[in-house]
């Protein structure tokens, strides 16, 4: 049988983010010292590794797991599954998990995984013995008091099931805290499936009050429409905002009038293609990005505005759902058009803030309310907001480089606290 495993050409995440690590230490002054130790992930283990595949014959699979900081707490980090996965990617990731955490405040260092696998290729049965085995080979490295997972691309709340069960079999007792964004019947908080989406539409609120603008009526274009973006288009309509584009890997759905998000979610769910869906006219992705909206979100993938298409983008604010999706060189073209863009760190942080609370209530056996998980989150993830929005009017700099400075001294300040061992 045959069974895709060949990772694309090495993305350029890793330059990204090392270009905004670079801004944010020259303007805080960084010596050599702490910028090398910043610069490089602390721990990177690459595994590969067998699995039995349905018609008997064994597949080879490579997978990741990379901690790029641990002085504010364990590393935290998402799990990628994808055939782009690649180890620069992961270790960007990584970085920005770390930065990510800080920006919020939150006690985590940032990790990242992947497996290089188009998870759609497999039955649930190859996908089960895919994770449980690649959980296996990370099992020296993940544990609640060293590295916690979580869902990202191509992975969900069953995966992270197998995951804690796989771990749990071998210490011999459950060990929830091993991983979050499980399913609440096993660990998992209640809100932890939207909180990325609901942390994006409390971000976007902010930004309205911001600038004065009518959540009300506001148009939004979504790029991805998996487990961020189509809870972020489906809240964001439910508060009153027009959604007017949305799209998938394939393309995208647009209606001037605004679409009916609720008909559109099952297409997220079971990853129907949205260019099958009723309700409005077929557009590209370099379409979408391209319409003249109030907010732009894209929650696909990284890279995805560069250099070569930023100039066709319109939307008066960009809030980052994905991780990177916006290249350094296009950030400076989008300031001068005076594009303001809510950078990843910070908008995209509903989904780390709500996986710590998940953690506390399986460290504690204790298990909150929705209410109160929602509740929480918009107290952090706004302060964030006003803190971010703070430094950058102090320092006269954008949203991301004030993102930036602010995680980036907050891991500064620890290691330097807790000094060089020995
Ligand atoms: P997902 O796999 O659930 O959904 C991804 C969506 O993007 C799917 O609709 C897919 O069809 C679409 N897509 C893939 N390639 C595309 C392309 N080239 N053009 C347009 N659409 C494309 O993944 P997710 O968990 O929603 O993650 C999306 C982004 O958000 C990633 O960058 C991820 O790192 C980031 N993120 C996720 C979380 C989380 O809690 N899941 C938290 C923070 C950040």
């Amino acid at each position: 049988m045959v069974v895709e495993t060949q990772a694309e050409p090495a993305s350029d995440a890793l330059k990204t983010a090392l270009a905004q690590f670079d801004a944010a230490a020259d303007c805080l002054g960084l010596d050599e010292g702490m910028r090398m130790v910043l610069r490089h992930c602390k721990r990177e283990l690459a595994v590969h590794f067998p699995v039995r595949m349905d018609n008997g014959t064994i597949g080879e699979f490579t997978g990741y797991r990379v901690q790029h900081n641990l002085a504010r707490g364990p590393a935290k980090g998402g799990l990628r599954y994808n055939l782009n996965v690649s180890l620069d990617e992961v270790r960007a990731l990584a970085m920005w998990m770390t930065w990510k955490s800080a920006v919020v405040n939150i006690p985590y260092g940032g990790a990242k995984g992947g497996v290089i696998v188009n998870p759609k290729q497999l039955s649930v049965r190859e996908l089960e013995n895919l994770t449980r085995r690649y959980a296996t080979e990370i099992s020296i490295i993940i544990g609640p008091n060293e590295d916690i997972p979580a869902p990202d691309m191509g992975t969900d709340a069953q995966v992270m099931a197998w995951i804690m069960d796989t771990i749990s079999m071998h210490r011999g007792y459950t060990e929830a805290g091993v991983v979050t964004g499980k399913p609440v019947s096993a660990g998992g908080t209640l809100g932890r499936a939207e909180a990325t989406g609901r942390g994006l539409l409390y971000i976007v609120q902010e930004t309205a009050r911001q600038f004065g603008v009518p959540l009300q009526g506001a148009t939004v274009a979504v790029q991805g429409f998996g487990s961020v973006g189509a809870v972020a288009a489906q809240l964001l309509a439910r508060a009153g905002a027009k959604v007017v584009a949305v799209s998938d890997s394939g393309r995208g759905i647009y209606n001037e009038q605004g679409l009916d998000v609720d008909a559109l979610m099952p297409c997220s769910k079971d990853r129907s293609p949205l260019s099958e869906a009723p309700g409005g006219d077929h557009v590209t992705n370099g379409e979408l990005l391209a319409l003249p909206v109030d907010f732009l979100i894209p929650a696909a993938l990284e890279g995805q505005i560069h250099e070569r298409n930023v100039d066709s983008v319109r939307a008066r604010f960009i809030v980052e759902g994905a991780n990177g999706p916006t290249t350094p060189e296009a950030d400076a073209i989008l300031a001068d058009k005076g594009i303001f863009v809510v950078p990843d760190i910070l908008a995209n942080a509903g989904g780390v803030i709500v996986s710590y609370f998940e953690w506390v209530q399986d460290l504690q056996f204790y298990f909150w309310e929705e209410g109160e998980v929602n509740d929480r989150l918009h107290r952090v993830i706004t302060r964030a907001f006003r803190d971010v929005v703070a430094m950058a009017e102090q320092r006269g700099v954008s949203l991301r480089e004030a993102a930036m400075l602010l995680g980036v001294n907050r891991v500064v300040e620890a290691t330097r606290v807790r000094g060089i061992y020995p």
